[in-house]
């Protein structure tokens, strides 16, 4: 019996910044050949499902929004089926905002009415936003965070800070951890990969560039865990000591690691 699904990270796995990681159209073909059609799933909070099917389109390879989960679109079903009718407050990008509405999250630009604060990467971030955060956070309001990524890659290859940092500036000053850090590999993501997989979770491979999240969540799913070099983890990470972010899994070590994501077929054809 071979694999069934598979779950595919998007940054440092299928393209880097805007060039595809080479071979990605390979390995995206060797999953669909052999009847397995990957779901993507980036941390990225900033963008839609759809508008990442219309990237990945550009660069030359055709998914159906629906096989696509950013961390933003799980935010929002997460927000929609946890807390519906809860005044929400965000902090994050105009995109977040626009998949929270698109997913009927009731949303307040009054931080002392919400029952519920989202945090998540915002390049508008600034000292009222810091003061929102603290006063939403006053009451019993539920503190929710898109994803754990402290930085992330940006254009030049240089990092900047994400969702993680913002989540934790808002964590320092109301002197509180979130209830919930969303993306991968928190638990409820796992929840929402399931439904969308048509197969068992342990009949599903994890593709990604990084120990902490993909791994991570594999680990924790149950599934056949596939590290990447093509991103930000290297041969000489492997075996080191990975601090694992909270809530997840000590032993960070993949199933198998494979130069590039174009090389799955070796993975794949493994399986007996
Ligand atoms: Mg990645």
């Amino acid at each position: 019996m071979g694999y069934r699904g598979a779950i595919v990270d998007l940054d440092g796995t299928v393209y880097r910044g805007g060039t595809l990681v080479p071979g990605a159209l390979d390995g995206v073909a060797t999953l669909r050949d052999r009847g397995i059609d990957p779901l993507f799933v980036t941390n990225n909070p900033t963008r839609s499902p759809s508008a990442y099917a219309d990237r990945l389109e550009s660069l030359g390879l055709d998914a159906d929004p629906d096989r696509i989960l950013s961390a933003g679109s799980i935010t929002a079903t997460y927000l929609a089926e946890q807390y519906p009718e809860r005044p929400t407050y965000v902090i994050g990008s105009p995109g977040l905002r626009e998949m929270l509405d698109e997913a009927g999250v009731v949303r307040t630009d009054d931080p002392d009415a919400a029952e519920v604060l989202v945090t998540s990467h915002d390049h508008e971030f600034d000292y009222d936003d810091l003061t929102a955060g603290l006063w939403a956070l006053e009451d019993a309001t539920a503190f929710v965070g898109t994803d754990p990524d402290l930085t992330y890659p940006g254009g030049d290859g240089r990092d900047r800070p994400g969702s993680g940092a913002i989540t934790g500036a808002v964590a320092t000053v109301a002197r509180r951890e979130p209830d919930h850090v969303l993306g991968k590999p928190a638990p409820e993501t796992l929840a929402v990969v399931r439904e969308r997989l048509d197969c068992p979770l342990e009949e599903c491979l994890i593709v990604g560039d990084r120990l902490d999240t993909d791994v991570a969540l594999g680990e924790r799913g149950g599934m056949t865990t596939v590290l990447v070099l093509s991103g930000t983890t290297t041969r000489a990470d492997l075996g080191a000591d990975v601090a694992p972010l909270p809530g997840s899994s000590a032993d960070l070590e993949p199933d198998r690691v494979i130069d590039r994501f174009g090389a799955i077929g070796s993975v794949v054809d493994d399986h007996t």
